[in-house]
């Protein structure tokens, strides 16, 4: 038997989102549902000569937009291929073996696994009521931790933070402790100015931000993602990069994408605009479903998730499961959102057994 880290073995392999099958939605993946606009074809048909090339290990034009776009110098900007590239880069140089890697749960399902990766231990803190509990994570925090990881808007929860909890949070810990938020989401939130934390990096050296162009801006296929922090942890996250990460086409198509901002909004306005309807619609038929932040929905479907997502899928609705918790359901076409509000409706009436017991029990206390 050929000897590897026996760590490794505890790490799942990346699950994707279940294939569908041909007449069903996909929305296990949080994927935006719009192809790319002309420009940002346009940009990767114009890059396409140079394929044979390595890209610019540097991507100076995107990180200059970037930079740009945040008020801060390009050496507060790092890249990687997707933003968990990026929060790689941000356990890898925080975490050695037998560090503790600090986050919320049910949150993003890689950070436990990038703790793993680096030998680190990731402990879990239980949300509190869906939400980030900044206090319990706080009170978490030991000799050994060396990242907090905060999703914000969570997945897959679709809860936000408040600034003065984060304020209160950033307070009370350790002011070499790196604080990374990651906030693939921040855009769908209903104001996304106030949501996001970039602000505060400029008196918190110990912050880092979190963004993708996988989500909002919807080049999930391309990969690029980005950190904003000071620049001390900047060139520390570099060194841990991969050479040539993001791939020219991806640098390209990223750099249009963020110029036509009024494409992202109008494209983020329709998402949240659906989001607002299956949710109320949800609501309308009693079913318990908070506000989320995010391009999907919750539901808080604890041990019958298993029989809420097979129902799901048998009517054509590919959700995402997230084991003894929930179901978490992207926002997408009108069409894929009518079929997902129709087969909630359906199924949650009934015979399923399991089925039954949660539309029981998330019936609106009104
Ligand atoms: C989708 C997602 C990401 C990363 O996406 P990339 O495609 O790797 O940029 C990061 N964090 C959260 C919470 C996500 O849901």
């Amino acid at each position: 038997m050929v000897r590897l880290r026996p760590e490794i073995s505890q790490i799942q392999e990346y699950q994707q989102g279940q294939d569908a099958r041909p007449d069903a939605f996909k929305l296990s993946s949080n994927e935006m549902p719009f192809e790319p606009s002309n420009a940002v074809q346009a940009a990767i048909a114009e890059g396409i000569h140079a394929a044979n090339l390595y890209p610019d290990h540097g991507a100076p034009a995107l990180v200059h937009a970037i930079a740009d776009m945040h008020s801060v110098d390009a050496d507060g900007v790092a890249l990687g291929a997707g933003s968990v590239e990026v929060l790689r880069q941000i356990v890898t140089a925080a975490t050695q073996p037998g560090d503790e890697v600090l986050f919320g749960w049910p949150t993003y399902s890689v950070y436990p696994n990038l703790a793993r990766l680096a030998g680190a231990e990731p402990v879990a803190v239980p949300l509190a009521d869906d939400r980030y509990d900044l206090r319990a994570l706080a009170a978490a925090v030991t000799a050994r931790t060396r990242v907090a990881l905060i999703c914000n808007p969570n997945n897959p929860t679709g809860t936000t933070v408040t600034a003065d909890a984060f304020a209160s949070f950033l307070a009370s810990v350790p002011d070499d402790l790196l604080v990374a938020v990651d906030e693939a989401y921040v855009e769908f939130s209903a104001d996304a100015k106030s949501t996001t934390f970039v602000p505060l990096i400029q008196s918190h050296p110990n912050l880092a931000v979190l963004r993708t162009f996988s989500k909002a801006y919807g080049l999930a296929g391309l990969r690029v993602g980005y950190a904003i922090a000071k620049p001390e942890v900047i060139a520390q996250l570099k060194r841990t990069a991969l050479p040539f990460g993001v791939a020219d086409l991806a640098q390209r198509a990223a750099a249009a994408a963020l110029q036509d901002q009024e494409t992202m909004r109008r494209r983020v306005r329709f998402i949240i605009g659906e989001r607002e309807r299956i949710t109320a619609t949800l609501r309308a038929l009693g079913r318990d479903v908070g506000w989320s932040a995010g391009n999907f929905i919750w539901l808080r479907t604890g041990l019958e998730t298993p029989a809420v997502a097979d129902a799901l899928a048998e009517q054509g609705v590919i959700a995402r499961v997230i084991e003894g918790e929930g179901v978490r359901v992207t926002v997408g076409t009108r069409a894929a959102n009518d079929r997902f509000i129709a087969s909630l409706a359906a199924i949650a009436d009934g015979q399923n057994p399991g089925v039954g017991r949660w539309a029981q029990a998330s019936r609106l206390a009104i």
